[in-house]
């Protein structure tokens, strides 16, 4: 972390400069902070400004020409935050912004506003997170976030996730992290140690390219698995960058491999400065329908938009019913060929089938009647 990149002269010490890489460089300065570690910067290819690596790191022009409909905050979490710290906008879950580093600053990151800057999250904003979280029944799982919490100090990490383990109505911790990405020697014995106290236990991390696949991002991502967390990945479609089936294969499968779950693929959000890495809607959706079926769905993510304003994230994807009919519908394979689905004929069934599905569960416990309320999107 001492040594990252930051400045265009350190940069140039290990690739070969762009004029459009030098122009978004100098004027990036007072939009959105750069910065990389020198195992990311080790991984670009010095000779080609269009390496993957390299456009995810490396600002260009581009990323000036701010359009009218890019935000800020293009997720409405600033007006999700009950607390200082939290971010709750869906029922049972909330986000937990903890720090405000990481250790590249992403060119397609839709916090831009909030990490890397000068306002890091203090002691007295967590804890009133802290209260929040403890104070709210209703959340069942926390996602810590920021910011990227593994660059916290493995004592003071296994602090805050002790803090929250006491709090009897969260059930699962999640973590959403680049580092196994983007440095994972930081992912050693002694921080895996101090996570596997606290299951259950997630980790999120963000592969967006086959090139990060490196033997150091695998054994990362095995030490967190073989201690019993599960890993899953959380990809950005952006363009010219992993905006191709092939692309897109290659780096699922290669993530499975290491028994890492692809989990999200994400439509790029609104955030100020990246309309030049978005695809269109319809370019995303048929770049799914080269995944599913096609290979091992294990491998194939969910891909969605995650709502400007606040409504949380959304599955778009190919239409499979292609029509519907009283006693059938019309279904679409993989391969493009029309199947017709018979609906079920008893449709007068005696028994509702609700009731069936439910007989022998438990109730659930609802705790949607906790003291705070917020007004859900
Ligand atoms: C993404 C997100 C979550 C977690 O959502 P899942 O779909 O359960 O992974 C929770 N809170 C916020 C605000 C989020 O953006
Ligand atoms: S690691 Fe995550 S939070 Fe940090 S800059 Fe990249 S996308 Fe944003």
């Amino acid at each position: 972390m001492r040594h990252m990149l930051t400045t265009a002269e350190e940069l140039a010490r290990v690739v070969t400069l762009s004029d459009d890489e030098r122009h978004g460089l100098a004027a990036s300065k007072a939009l959105f902070r750069t910065g990389l570690t020198p195992y990311y910067a080790d991984l670009m290819d010095p000779g080609d400004p269009s390496c993957p690596v390299r456009m995810q790191a490396i600002p260009r022009a581009a990323e000036l020409e701010i359009r009218g409909e890019e935000l800020r905050d293009p997720l409405g979490e600033d007006s999700h935050r009950p607390a200082p710290c939290v971010v709750h906008k869906y029922p049972d879950r909330a986000l937990f912004l903890v720090v405000d580093r990481c250790a590249i600053y992403c060119r397609h990151c839709n916090r831009r506003r909030l990490v890397g800057g000068d306002d890091p999250p203090n002691a007295s904003e967590i804890e009133a997170g802290l209260a929040y979280l403890r104070r709210t029944p209703r959340i069942r799982d926390v996602l810590i976030s920021g910011g990227d919490p593994l660059l916290l100090a493995t004592a003071k990490l296994d602090d805050l996730l002790g803090r929250l383990r006491a709090i009897p109505h969260l059930e699962t911790i999640r973590i959403g992290t680049r580092i196994p990405v983007v440095c994972p020697m930081r992912v050693d014995a002694e921080l895996v140690a101090a996570l596997r106290k606290h299951h259950p236990l997630f980790v999120n991390t963000h592969f967006n390219h086959a090139k990060e696949l490196t033997p150091e991002a695998r054994a990362a991502c095995e030490r967190l698995v073989d201690a019993g967390i599960p890993v899953g990945n959380q990809t950005v479609l952006l363009r010219g960058i992993n905006s191709s089936v092939r692309s897109l294969r290659a780096l699922f499968r290669g993530l499975l491999r290491w028994r890492v779950k692809p989990y999200y693929l994400f439509q790029g959000d609104t955030v100020i400065g990246t309309d030049h890495l978005r695809t269109p809607v319809d370019a995303a959706i048929e770049l799914y329908a080269g995944l599913r079926g096609w290979m091992n769905s294990m491998a194939v993510p969910h891909l969605v938009i995650d709502a400007p304003g606040g409504g949380g994230k959304l599955p778009i994807g190919p239409t499979y019913i292609v029509e519907r009919r009283p006693d059938a519908v019309v279904v679409r394979t993989y391969r493009g060929k029309l199947v017709e689905y018979p609906e079920a004929r008893a449709q007068d069934c005696a028994v509702p089938y609700d009731r069936v599905f439910f007989a022998g569960v438990p109730e659930d416990d609802d705790r949607e009647g906790s003291a705070e309320v917020l007004d859900l999107p």
